[in-house]
């Protein structure tokens, strides 16, 4: 009794469509999967109506890139039961989409100074919504420039990068609002991303519970024993929400599996009776 509430399709830069990846959660015996597209809630209409088809709950979500403190790694929430046209979630995404547009090409013009010929058409062909990272690692092996997609970005595109552009992002603050104000479940995503130890991990979610933060992800593909544990003890001091999820994106992360990450992973399914009880008693609809 399994499910998996952090999942990325085509519409981001996942490989499989909404369809295909509720159809793969069904087939592999999950309970509920949310679709949690990276900036974009544009693949959730579709998952829906394929989780009726093939009798599999079907949570919409996307998951959402902050800014993060000095110091820290990546901060992402995944909002989990965002309605179904959040106008004021829209207005955010299409100004993050619009930097994104920027970056792409920021990206391609250092890469052809370094003398890869690289093109913009060339990477978003290989995208059927946003263009991100990804789509450049893959084209960069493609071209033979790098022999794979990890060495794509530790070379190149990854934060660390000769070609890396830091992207356009909410800050935190206005990310809670608005999720707040659309009746969104925030859950802090991979908080091992942060790159902090627990003492200072800690304080930064205490923060964005003042903020409304609802849950964290405790979970995850790349989670430890020890991180689970600590995430967990963590979770349930402060009384968050816990959530978990593989992070599944097909083909480009070949080796995390749709509701078992690495092989090990296992997110119970009363998690979710959990977070939909919260929701209830916040008068919210699940
Ligand atoms: P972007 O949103 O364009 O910055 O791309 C972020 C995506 O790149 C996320 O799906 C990350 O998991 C992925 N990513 C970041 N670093 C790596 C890496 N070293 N290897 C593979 N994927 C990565
Ligand atoms: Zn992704
Ligand atoms: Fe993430
Ligand atoms: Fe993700």
């Amino acid at each position: 009794m399994s499910i998996d509430l952090h999942t990325h399709s085509t519409v981001s830069d996942g490989t499989l469509t909404p369809t295909e990846l509720v159809k793969l959660a069904k087939d592999v015996g999950l309970d509920a999967i949310a679709l949690t597209d990276h900036d974009t809630y544009s693949g959730v209409a579709e998952a829906m109506e394929a989780g009726k088809e093939f009798g599999i709950e079907v949570i919409p979500g996307c998951e959402l890139s902050l800014e993060s403190p000095d110091g820290a790694g990546w901060m992402h929430v995944v909002a989990l039961w965002i309605p179904e046209d959040p106008e004021e979630l829209k207005t955010a995404f299409d100004w993050v989409i619009e930097g994104r547009k920027t970056r792409n090409h920021e990206i391609i013009d250092i890469l052809r100074t370094q003398g890869i010929s690289i093109t913009y058409e060339a990477v978003a062909a290989r995208a059927q919504g946003t263009i991100g990272r990804p789509h450049f690692a893959q084209e960069l092996v493609s071209l033979g420039v790098c022999s794979s997609i990890n060495e794509a970005f530790k070379v190149w595109i990854g934060d660390d990068g000769r070609a890396y552009v830091p992207k356009r992002k909410l800050k935190p603050k206005q990310a809670m609002d608005i999720l707040n104000n659309i009746g969104a479940t925030s859950i802090l995503a991979h908080p091992f991303a942060l790159g902090l130890n627990f003492t200072k991990t800690e304080a930064l979610v205490r923060e964005l519970m003042k903020m409304g933060l609802d849950g964290m992800e405790v979970h995850y593909s790349e989670h430890n024993e020890a991180a689970t544990k600590g995430f967990k003890e963590m979770a349930e001091r402060l009384g968050l929400l816990v959530s978990g999820g593989s992070d599944f994106h097909g083909t480009v992360k070949p080796k995390i599996s749709l509701g078992k990450g690495k092989g090990g992973l296992h997110v119970p399914t009363e998690l979710l009776e959990k977070m939909k009880a919260d929701r209830r008693a916040k008068g919210l609809p699940v």
